[in-house]
């Protein structure tokens, strides 16, 4: 009988090892942060009346219809204060002033985002060309495009919308809803 529990007991402590071992000590955090960011998209995705009512018909047309403002005409294209640029539907940091460059194109542009998570791309064929679309991974808001023309150190000009965007000066705090 001794013998039977000391063979159980060895089993279940082989078996318990095995799943420790196999187990992605990263796995549970990762978890974690994908359900805290589905929350943060879910809480972002509103009805067509709910952006209308929360943007301006300007940043609604960009942002909602992917649409594009006249070059030259938005408030952030020759802007070289220093601080964040953030989604003009959901606040969410996008692009430092510290990434941003004059393109001569009259949008404002920048090299790279604050980090690849906070934008999302896809291929856009309208207008008879084929273009990367560049949208807010949270809202999915549309900002602009990104080409591969731009200066180092990334190679690459995300031309975006002034309208799609906010700013936050450098010791400013968070910016309100518009
Ligand atoms: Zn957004």
């Amino acid at each position: 009988m001794k013998t039977f529990f000391l063979i159980v007991f060895a089993v279940l402590l082989v078996w318990q090892t095995a799943v420790w071992a196999t187990r992605d000590p990263g796995a549970a955090d990762e978890n974690a942060s994908e359900t805290a960011a589905e929350a943060e998209e879910a809480a972002f995705q509103l009805t067509d009346a709910e952006w209308r009512a929360r943007l301006s018909p300007e940043a609604y047309r960009i942002l909602r219809e992917h649409g594009t403002e006249r070059a030259y005409s938005g408030k952030y294209w020759d802007q070289k204060k220093d601080g964040i640029y953030q989604c003009g539907g959901c606040q969410v940091d996008l692009f430092s002033s510290a990434d941003k460059f004059d393109s001569g194109t009259g949008w404002p542009s920048f090299t790279r985002p604050l980090s690849d998570e906070v934008v999302g791309t896809q291929t856009d064929r309208s207008f008879f060309m084929v273009r990367t679309e560049v949208h807010c991974a949270r809202c999915k808001g549309h900002l602009g495009h990104v080409f591969k023309d731009g200066p180092e150190p990334t190679g690459l000009r995300y031309c975006l919308n002034s309208a799609a965007l906010a700013f936050r000066a450098d010791g400013e705090g968070p910016l309100r809803n518009p």
